[in-house]
């Protein structure tokens, strides 16, 4: 069999609603068998991370519950040192090859437009982009444009106002976060305190 699996890395601090419609929608614009949602072990961008490693990756969990296209992996918690994309996709193609040895797959790898636009900094973006096809979801905000040594399948969507890190000012300032996040995940954010001083 051929699969199409979709990636959809970040740092999930926390998973929100706009990051489940992403890979929702993709899954259903490419016919994607499944999406792996990937929480970053130490976000080499990212200044700071407020949650653990298994906080993020618990919410991850609860937000795939019933949702039969979407999984957690892991391979970027169970990595050390910073997480770099084209060690996501080598490690996820390693672990296929491993349960899937008879059986094929196409990458897909899904990102909003502002972490498209700084991906020709990332590491090896030549080696990513011989690797799987990029997909770009619109993002509030984010002009969208083509990288011509990176071309990408762009889905615009009519965007959604959320990113984790209003949802932590927010929590922090004791207001609703019901409307941005799965009902399990504000439960789990409200039950354990995260982003609260
Ligand atoms: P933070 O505010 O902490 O940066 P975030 O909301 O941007 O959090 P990330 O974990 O940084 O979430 O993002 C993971 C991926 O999801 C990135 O590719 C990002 O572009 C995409 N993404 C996040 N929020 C949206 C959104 N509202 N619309 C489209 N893409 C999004
Ligand atoms: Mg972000």
């Amino acid at each position: 069999m051929q699969y199409r699996i979709g990636i959809l890395g970040g740092s999930f601090d926390p998973i929100h609603l706009a990051h489940l419609e992403a890979a929702r929608i993709a899954c259903d614009k490419l016919d994607l068998d499944f999406v792996y949602l990937v929480p970053a072990g130490n976000p080499y961008h990212r200044d700071e991370v407020v949650a653990s490693i298994q906080a993020r990756l618990a919410m991850c969990e609860l937000a795939v519950q019933g949702h039969h296209w979407l999984k957690v992996s892991k391979v970027d918690i169970d990595r050390m040192g910073n997480t770099y994309t084209i060690d996501t996709i080598s490690d996820l193609a390693s672990e296929f090859a491993r349960d899937f040895p008879n059986d094929s797959v196409e990458w897909f790898l899904i990102l909003g437009a502002d972490a498209y636009k700084n991906f020709p900094q990332w590491k090896q973006p030549e080696e990513i982009a011989k690797n799987v096809r990029i997909v770009v979801v619109s993002r509030p905000g984010e002009d969208h444009q083509q990288f011509d040594r990176f071309p990408c399948y762009f889905i615009d969507v009519p965007g959604w106002e959320i990113s984790s890190t209003q949802i932590r000012i927010a929590a922090k300032n004791n207001e609703t976060i019901d409307e941005l996040v799965p009902a399990i995940v504000a439960e789990y954010i409200k039950t354990n305190k995260l982003y609260t001083d």
